[in-house]
């Protein structure tokens, strides 16, 4: 008998969008260290070399191609890789999105809007509309959504409203895709990103969002990715349709 301690996901494949930097390269780097084989994504070559190097150089099993999600082609070409490759997929992250303006909903121009509705939320059920011929039995697909979805306000408040949209993207498809694979979310507090950090570099607005919580602290994209982990692995067998607030008790919902 092997003393090897079986890992998470041995055996298993994760495809995850937007997964070059920040809280998609995280939750990458956690699942392939709990063994999975991880497919990396995001829109510039170069990002997807560097992160695979990365990962590789510390023994992980990954593989990386350019995808903008909101390409069909290249979300195809994302899906038939892996399944070339691996054969199946076990694990789908979406995880992409863009903030393209921080005017108030009643004057964002309609190229923002369209910009919100086109990677926010149409590639998320296009990412899985691909995806879903291929999700193996007792597979997961999961959403990165925010804790601004349950209160969308200020400078985030149109990008928010598609977050609450991915509330209800989440209980649909864990309808459509029951009992086969379970469908849930992660919903992150602020974490300081590139994408984030035009508010985490603000000394008052991060001493304000810090002090909203009840840990005082931002979260770490490590702290988004075991929370991911968990949702991916057996250990939530029985949770789908649901959305997991990783926010350090900052206000969510009831
Ligand atoms: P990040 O560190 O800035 O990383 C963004 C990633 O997305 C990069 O790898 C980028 O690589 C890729 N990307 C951007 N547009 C893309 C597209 N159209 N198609 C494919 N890949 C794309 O951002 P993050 O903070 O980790 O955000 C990740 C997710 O967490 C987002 O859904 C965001 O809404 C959510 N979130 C973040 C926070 C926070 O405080 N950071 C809080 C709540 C929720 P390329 O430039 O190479 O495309």
């Amino acid at each position: 008998m092997g003393s090897e301690k079986k890992r998470l996901f041995d055996g298993k494949v994760a495809v995850i969008t937007a997964s070059t930097q920040g809280i998609g390269f995280a939750i990458a780097r956690r699942l392939a260290l709990e063994g999975a084989s991880v497919v990396i994504s995001s829109r510039r070559q170069n990002n997807v070399d560097e992160a695979v190097a990365k990962l590789k150089a510390e023994g992980l099993d990954v593989f990386g191609l350019a995808c903008h999600v909101s390409l069909a082609d290249q979300r195809a070409n994302l899906i038939k890789s892996t399944v070339d490759k691996y054969g199946q997929i076990d694990i789908l992250i979406s995880n992409a999105a863009v903030n393209p303006s921080v005017d108030p909903i009643l004057t964002m121009s309609e190229k923002a809007l369209d910009k919100l509705w086109e990677i926010n939320l149409k590639a998320s059920v296009q990412i899985v509309q691909d995806a879903a011929p291929f999700l193996s039995d007792n597979s997961s697909v999961i959403f990165v959504t925010s804790i601004t979805a349950f209160n969308p306000m200020g400078s985030l408040a149109m990008y928010a409203v598609m977050k609450t949209a991915l509330l209800g993207l989440t209980k649909a498809l864990a309808a459509e895709l029951a009992p086969k694979t379970r469908v849930n979310g992660i919903a992150p507090g602020f974490v300081p990103t590139r994408f984030a950090d035009f508010i985490t570099n603000d000394l008052k607005l991060r001493e304000e969002i810090e002090s909203k919580t009840l840990l005082k602290r931002l979260g770490t994209t490590e702290d988004m990715a075991a929370a991911a982990a968990f949702l991916a692995s057996d250990d939530a067998s029985y949770i789908t349709g649901e959305t997991l607030v990783i926010g350090g008790g900052a206000p969510s919902r009831l």
